[in-house]
């Protein structure tokens, strides 16, 4: 075959063709070559193989492949492609030219051939992932059978048509029936006949796609005796979002039921005798005065009619009998009021101005101000639920007690109120003796008392009387204070809105006993 033969015959042929001396000299190639290569037709003819291939070495490999029979055995070169390089499957024919022989070559480009492999590749990996993949999934249903297997929880699964599907071994301990008696039937095989619509109604919530989450009821074991559950079920859905089943958990609360009943009445018992209690003490208080007002009534008028009459000792017994009856009738006032803070009468509803209420307990309290000097200054308070009654013997024991134990300064008190979310701070600050802070616990008991009545005089009930108001609307009182330093009692007052929208009448208020 001549250049112009090979012209002829490939010249507009697609697939790339060279023509080449069996030395690797080429010469003639097609526009398809040409183009391949990124060179000009004429370029490539002037040229040899070796010059084109990006390692010359290969060439000789590639030509010394040239067998015997004429033929060529298939092989691959990389030719030089401008600033790039290409592969390409290289194949062809020894043919006779007039005066020798030559290469017909035909170069296919080998990305095609690349893509192909890679996709191939492509294919495989996400197979071997698919296959993982299911490993994966295969080793987590064999654990999550064995949960299942182990949990403390029965757990079992129904299709929409109640159906059971699995039965784990809790739910055989549960219920009394095995797997096997148990799958295949329908779930209403524990569900009391009394309780049967239920089933209807939890199936709904399913088929609605909602999660039923420690619904408290009671299911029946294969004895037939009845038993507390806490049953917890959720729809599950499939790829599209079907729900195909519904697995239930159903922990036996039998025991919890039992110990909440036997809570609740030791609890109704003990308000019950609380209050049994409460009404003897209040009865007791009561009743007592009588027979208390006849002896003091009586010791006055001995002490009136006999007194100097009878000798000094005569004269002191009488006194002590007075003074006796006297912290007597004041030890059950206290203990009236104590007890009265818890009855109905002053129930949830009341509403007191605390700069009106302060007013009225400071009227109370005018002789103590007057007589140690005292000085009270309060602003803004607020007004607050709580009966008038109620607050005003809030104010009138701590500011009472702000001024009983002063130390040798006159008694300057403070009182103001804070508003905290959804209460009042109020406090109640002196400057008198102060608290041991290791008894600032105790002060707040009944009868409880750091000091004798010689030393000050009192009956203990005070704060015991302040902290019942106050823990019955559902606030604390407490005080922080050091000995020789003050005291400052704290007690909140919840509000059914935000403290800070009921405006506090911004008054500044000073009592002083001075001048
Ligand atoms: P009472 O004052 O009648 O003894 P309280 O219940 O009001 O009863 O107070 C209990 C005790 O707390 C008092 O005996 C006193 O020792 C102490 N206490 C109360 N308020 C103050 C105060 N503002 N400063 C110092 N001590 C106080």
């Amino acid at each position: 075959m001549t250049a112009a033969d090979f012209e002829l015959a490939y010249g507009v042929l697609p697939e790339a063709m060279l023509l080449a001396t069996p030395s690797g000299r080429i010469l003639a190639a097609n526009e398809a070559a040409a183009a391949l290569l990124n060179r000009g037709v004429l370029e490539l003819a002037a040229t040899t193989i070796s010059d084109i291939a990006a390692r010359p070495e290969n060439v000789a490999r590639l030509l010394s492949l040239f067998s015997r029979n004429g033929r060529l055995m298939p092989g691959a070169l990389t030719f030089k492609n401008g600033a790039s390089e290409i592969v390409c499957r290289v194949e062809g024919a020894l043919l006779p030219t007039p005066d020798s022989k030559a290469l017909l070559l035909r170069l296919q480009p080998q990305d095609d051939a690349v893509k192909r492999f890679r996709a191939l590749n492509d294919r495989i990996t996400e197979l071997n992932r698919e296959i993982f993949d299911r490993k994966q999934v295969a080793r987590a249903s064999t654990l999550l059978s064995a949960i299942v297997d182990s949990s403390d929880d029965a757990i079992v699964s129904k299709d929409l048509n109640a159906t059971i599907m699995s039965w784990n071994k809790a739910a055989e301990r549960l219920f009394g029936y095995t797997a096997a008696e148990a799958v295949g039937q329908s779930i209403t095989l524990i569900i009391p006949p009394e309780r049967i619509n239920e089933e209807s109604e939890i199936l709904a919530r399913l088929k609605r796609g909602e999660r039923i989450d420690h619904f408290e009821t009671i299911r029946m074991r294969k004895d037939g005796t009845r038993l507390n559950v806490s049953l917890t079920i959720s729809p599950v859905k499939d790829v599209d979002g079907r729900i195909v089943g519904a697995p239930k958990i159903a922990r036996d609360i039998t025991a919890r039921i039992r110990q909440e009943k036997a809570l609740r009445e030791a609890n109704e018992a003990l308000q019950r005798a609380n209050a049994d209690l409460e009404q003897f003490a209040y009865s007791a208080a009561h009743d007592l005065q009588e027979p208390l007002r006849m002896i003091s009534l009586y010791s006055e008028l001995l002490q009136q009619r006999f007194g100097g009459k009878l000798g000094a000792k005569g004269d002191e017994y009488i006194r002590f009998t007075v003074e006796g009856a006297a912290r007597m009738e004041s030890l059950l006032r206290d203990l009236r009021i104590y007890t009265q803070a818890s009855t109905t009468e002053y129930g949830a509803g009341g509403e007191a101005d605390a700069n009106e209420v302060l007013k009225k307990a400071l009227l109370n309290l005018e002789v103590a101000i007057k007589e140690s000097g005292a000085s009270i200054i309060s602003a803004g308070l607020p007004r607050v639920p709580l009966h008038e009654f109620q607050l005003e013997q809030i104010f009138q024991n701590l500011i009472g007690n702000a001024i009983r134990y002063r130390s040798n300064k006159p008694p300057c008190i403070h009182v103001s109120a804070l508003p905290q979310d959804n209460e009042w701070r109020f406090s109640v600050q002196d400057n008198g003796i102060g608290i041991d802070p290791k008894f600032k616990e105790q002060i707040f008991g009944i009868f409880k008392r750091l000091h004798s009545a010689s030393e000050y005089p009192g009956t203990g009930m005070g704060l015991a009387i302040c902290q019942r108001i106050i823990e019955r609307t559902g606030g604390r009182i407490w005080v922080e204070s050091e000995l020789g330093r003050g005291s400052t009692f704290y007690f909140t007052i919840p509000c059914p809105e935000p403290a800070a929208d009921r405006s506090g009448a911004e008054e500044l208020f000073d009592s002083s006993g001075r001048g």
